[in-house]
């Protein structure tokens, strides 16, 4: 099983750290991608995919973090992109959950980051929250040159996860498939075609039932394979190849 997305290098699981990776040296995943969403988190991912083979990473400025943006930033992406653990450009995107927030702002470091990606060939990670009615034209209209990515985290409806796919976009789902009352989002996971999804934890973020309110670690991703694998009637094996290839064709320098 592969974690398409856990913020091991986050704060919450600095006491868990040593664990998580002799837990992946031990094989209990085969790798975990670890996106980042600001300068210092960008630069400890980095680090973590240095020093340790089974970690990928991916370098971004979230859109909850657009401080953080400057011209030196963007000299790092382009100098750490070209490194071969560094998987992707991410997690960026838009973000109008939480007020206050500056839209423009968004907009200008998601396009800045996302012409970046382009001239970089390389994929990217989305974060998208309560915004799919900008990001999808904003993107729409800037899909010249681009190389392809996934919405992570997605939780939203069917018709916004047609346009993505029509766009040529992996989805990735979380632990949100395995709550209560979000049938919606299950049916969601079911419509996506085999080809075109990814799982992945969100960790710290969103443990899985039965986990659910503590901090989420990489191996709980196991309940979101088990959810998914009886949403899509498909055996565990059969998911875990589907979901290693399409990590593989989303992500070119994964190497697993
Ligand atoms: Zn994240």
């Amino acid at each position: 099983m592969i974690d398409t997305h856990a913020h091991i290098n986050h704060e919450k699981l600095k006491e868990c750290l040593p664990q998580i990776l002799s837990d992946l040296n031990d094989n209990k995943l085969e790798t975990i991608i670890c996106p980042s969403y600001n300068i210092k988190s960008s630069q400890s991912s980095l680090k973590l995919s240095q020093e340790n083979e089974k970690v990928f990473s991916a370098l971004a400025i979230h859109p909850s973090e657009t401080n953080d943006y400057s011209k030196d930033f963007e000299n790092f992406l382009r100098q750490n992109l070209k490194n071969k653990k560094v998987v992707a450009l991410g997690e960026y995107g838009l973000d109008y959950h939480f007020e206050p927030y500056d839209k423009q702002m968004q907009k200008e470091v998601f396009l800045s980051q996302l012409e970046i990606a382009k001239k970089e060939n390389i994929a990217s990670i989305f974060h998208v929250r309560d915004a799919f009615d900008d990001f999808i034209p904003l993107l729409k209209e800037n899909l010249n040159g681009f190389c392809g990515g996934v919405v992570h985290c997605y939780d939203s409806n069917l018709e916004n996860a047609k346009k993505l796919l029509d766009m040529g976009l992996y989805i990735s789902f979380t632990g949100i498939i395995t709550f209560k009352g979000r049938d919606e989002l299950r049916d969601v996971l079911k419509f996506v075609p085999n080809d075109r999804f990814m799982l992945e934890t969100d960790s710290p973020y969103l443990a899985p039932v039965p986990f659910r309110g503590q901090v989420c670690i990489p191996e709980y991703v196991c309940e979101v394979y088990k959810m998914c694998s009886s949403i899509k009637g498909l055996k565990m094996e059969e998911l875990e190849e589907i979901t290693r290839e399409n990590s593989k064709n989303c992500f070119k320098k994964l190497v697993i």
